[in-house]
């Protein structure tokens, strides 16, 4: 018999493993794009954002504009590479943490339904959200370092199918549009949460 509890176990709050490992995924993402958690750029990237705060323009790479590195040129740019796989793998590392609890339909999916992001967001300049809750916190600051993300790739685009296999470019892709999915308005355009 459905009784009003039942009836909202969707909303359920209770965590699992999983779900608490997909928290801490998007904590520590969201930590790295502000000053007092910043990490340094490594020497052996690995699921690191590159982009999670502004780049100073004497240390962008001259071919794939992310810092930490230098390439000579397009030919000698083993580096970049390793710099763009290792950006992407930390998106796919969010997708999954996004994925993980958007399932739970919990805060997180009513947090992401209402978000629609804009143009401006894309600047990142804004230093905080009026938010309510360490979900829209969280959810604000991805969705603007997404943009970013996004930005600077197309902006390497031609490069980016120099310096990756096509395999690679077709996961970026991939990537992309689940990304759009999740964290833009995409979901909420074509579903209404229930
Ligand atoms: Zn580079």
């Amino acid at each position: 018999m459905a009784t009003a509890d039942s009836s909202r176990r969707g909303e359920s709050e209770d965590m699992t493993p999983e779900d608490i490992a997909a928290m801490k995924v998007l904590n520590q993402a969201y930590r790295e794009m502000t000053p007092v958690g910043a990490k340094p750029y490594p020497s052996n990237p690995k699921n690191y954002n590159f982009l999670a705060r502004p780049i100073p323009a004497s240390r962008a790479c001259r071919v794939c504009k992310l810092p930490g590195h230098q390439s000579s040129d397009i030919n000698h740019a083993n580096a970049c590479r390793d710099a763009i796989i290792s950006l992407i793998d930390f998106w796919w590392g969010v997708k999954n943490a996004i994925s993980q609890l958007y399932g739970k339909r919990g805060r997180f999916y009513h947090v992401l339904n209402a978000s629609v992001a804009t143009y401006d967001m894309r600047r990142d300049e804004t230093p905080k959200v009026n938010a309510k809750s360490v979900e829209e916190t969280i959810v604000d600051r991805l969705v603007k370092n997404y943009l970013k993300f996004v930005s600077h790739c197309m902006g390497i685009k031609p490069k980016m199918h120099v310096v990756l296999r096509k395999r690679e470019i077709e996961e970026f892709e991939d990537l992309c549009h689940r990304l759009n999915d999740l964290l833009l308005d995409g979901y909420s355009r074509r579903r209404s949460p229930c």
